[in-house]
């Protein structure tokens, strides 16, 4: 059985994969925990990205002021 790169459960999870390529890989997903445990790590990274996002926004709108704060919602 072959297994998925995280490049390219990366691709499946953004939907950037074929719509083949997907359906294979969710039936593969289904039967590998190997792979599900990747996917579950990648968004992990993920959030973890977010929250550091998030914390760089705060810190922007903190230094640009009220007058050019922006309301952004996730
Ligand atoms: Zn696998």
């Amino acid at each position: 059985m072959k297994h998925y790169t995280k490049e390219e459960l990366d691709s499946y999870r953004r939907g950037t994969m074929s719509i083949l390529g997907k359906i294979n890989c969710s039936i593969h997903l289904r039967d590998c925990p190997q792979c599900s445990e990747i996917l579950t790590e990648l968004d992990e990274d993920d959030k973890l990205i977010q929250d550091i996002r998030s914390s760089i926004q705060i810190f922007q709108d903190l230094s640009a002021g009220p007058a050019n704060a922006k309301t952004e919602t996730y």
